[in-house]
């Protein structure tokens, strides 16, 4: 058993945690036309990086999102940090 650290709860245990997939990936904007390669690319092409891969991960028992960098060959974690950006008071 695996884990990961939340970076708002610290380190609980990886069946808390959902992959929710590929950092910097972005939904095509359906308010324009979008083609059947388009939607093919968002839907099913993944990078698949060997190594260190940021990935978006939902900690299921705060809900938050947040970003995972992690190495894919080892399962090493190297950093986690928050999804949001913090505003400024
Ligand atoms: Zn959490």
């Amino acid at each position: 058993m695996q884990r990961f650290p939340c970076p708002f709860c610290g380190l609980r245990d990886e069946r808390e945690f959902h992959y929710a997939g590929e950092l910097g990936k972005t939904r095509p904007a359906t308010f324009t036309k979008v083609s059947d390669k388009e939607w093919r690319d968002y839907l099913y092409a993944y990078r698949n990086e060997k190594g260190a891969a940021e990935e978006v991960w939902v900690h299921l028992t705060c809900r938050e999102m947040f970003v995972m960098c992690r190495d894919t060959v080892t399962m090493e974690v190297i950093e986690t940090r928050a999804l949001r950006k913090e505003v400024s008071s």
